[in-house]
């Protein structure tokens, strides 16, 4: 989501004449568009705001502007800390970006601290804003924020409760996309299949965008168990744009370790939305996401989060060690030894790895639909993805364009992170692929 509002945050600042330059050394304002998920977040961004302090000691400070959910949860304490930031901005005000820098060209000595949840507002004013990304591949926002208050998480109080953007808004965004080139949406929402507008629900959006010409391909990300309703579930098996990767965290495979994190479903329900969702669509993969050493896991616990790996074998894991986060409610918890928390995610992230790269494997001498999204520096060879979010490296080719094309690729060899293929047929047109 943070990509997606950088990228929201660029188009504002077009209409007074900033521009997004790769040249760290000749900027006139910093932007840092923070996470506040994990501790290490906060750390990057302080270790950030010393290297342009450094880089800027000789000539005119920039302005430097914090946004995103760092700012929203320690704002003030950012702007005590560090005299260089000018300004702090929370994920739902960042639309009033304009007029925080004027105020600042304009000599403004005072901070500004601007973390109001004005989520409906920030929808509007978005939408009055054309989306200029000319990608293949794009996200959108089409839901915020989260009102399940797990006990380890700080979304609840830095995105603010949930709010589900207007559906028009949605429709009209992508179709914008559409004319610059976008092929592949993913939909984006800290609990996205919680998408609730008016009556309108995620499922309706995916309907919608089936019908419209030149979209190849839509997922959404990130969807909670509880919220994958039978309407959700059947999209899966109607919409042909909607690709088959689900990504589907559970963060412990320990029936207690849910309880106590306020999860509010056990491993059992989780596993019967995997099998009701395979039923619907045999070719559905899962990628998930899990959290190891939450306070009070035992050995035991830990096996059942490896347990449940093994069942899933989910294409793609995120894993981290648990992180205590500031006002959260397990941030009382004591925590389990560090060395043993370490010690669990190296052997779950081992196995994890192996999956992955086993799905891969497994496609090698296959042929696999890529869509292109761009050429490889400059050479001949594309890069694209296939369905399930692989990178895929392709030949060289002469003389063609196949940027924004779904091409046949057969996979030849693959690492964990890239597989590499030669393109079998690159004249075909997209709605022969599309049949
Ligand atoms: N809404 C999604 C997840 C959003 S947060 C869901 O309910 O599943 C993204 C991921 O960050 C979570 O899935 C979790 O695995 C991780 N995460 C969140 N808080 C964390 C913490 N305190 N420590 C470690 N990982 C955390
Ligand atoms: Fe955080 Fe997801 Fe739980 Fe909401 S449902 S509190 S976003 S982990």
């Amino acid at each position: 989501m943070n990509e997606y509002d950088s990228g929201r945050i660029s188009d504002f600042t077009k209409a007074i004449n900033y521009r997004k330059t790769e040249n760290f050394k000749e900027a006139d304002c910093f932007v840092l568009n923070t996470c506040h998920i994990r501790e290490k977040a906060t750390e990057k961004m302080f270790h950030e705001i010393g290297r342009i302090k450094k880089e800027y000691k000789d000539k005119k400070k920039p302005i430097v502007l914090i946004t995103g959910c760092v700012a929203q949860a320690e704002g003030e304490i950012i702007l005590k800390k560090s005299k260089y930031v000018d300004a702090v901005i929370g994920p739902q005000s960042y639309q009033k970006i304009n007029e925080i820098i004027k105020k600042i060209e304009n000599n403004n000595k005072e901070k500004i601290d601007e973390t109001n949840f004005d989520t409906i507002k920030k929808f509007d004013t978005l939408s009055e804003l054309e989306n200029k990304a000319s990608k293949v591949f794009n996200y959108i926002t089409v839901q915020e924020g989260c009102d399940k208050f797990c006990k380890f998480c700080v979304v609840p109080y830095t995105r603010g409760v949930e709010t589900s953007r207007p559906f028009e808004q949605i429709i009209c965004e992508v179709k914008s996309l559409i004319k610059n080139g976008c092929k592949d949406i993913t939909l984006l929402g800290q609990n996205v299949n919680a998408y609730n507008y008016k009556g309108k629900k995620l499922s309706d959006i995916i309907f919608e965008l089936e019908k419209l010409d030149n979209l190849q391909r839509v997922r959404y990300t990130t969807s909670h168990p509880k919220d994958m309703t039978e309407d959700l579930i059947l999209a899966h098996g109607r919409f042909k744009k909607l690709m088959p990767l689900i990504h589907l965290p559970v963060q412990s495979g320990s029936n207690k370790i849910l309880d106590s994190m306020n999860r509010r479903h056990s491993v059992e329900y989780y596993l019967d939305k995997i099998k009701k969702l395979k039923k619907i669509n045999a070719n559905i993969e899962f990628t998930g996401d899990f959290i190891i050493g939450y306070p009070g896991e035992t050995e035991e616990d830990f096996h059942q989060s490896i347990n449940l790996l093994k069942k899933v074998k989910y294409i793609q894991v995120f894993s981290f060690v648990y992180s205590p986060r500031p006002g959260t409610p397990s941030s009382d918890l004591s925590l389990i030894n560090s060395s043993i928390a370490k010690e669990r995610l190296i052997k779950f992230q081992s196995l994890a790895d192996k999956y992955q790269l086993d799905f891969k494997r497994k496609l090698i001498g296959k042929t696999v639909k890529v869509l292109i999204e761009k050429k490889i520096n400059n050479q001949n060879s594309y890069f694209g993805r296939d369905e399930y979010m692989n990178s895929v490296i392709t030949n060289k080719l002469k003389n063609e364009n196949l940027i924004g094309k779904v091409v046949e690729v057969e996979i030849q060899k693959t690492n964990k992170q890239t597989m590499l293929g030669t393109i079998i047929n690159n004249f075909k047109t997209e709605k022969e692929f599309a049949a």
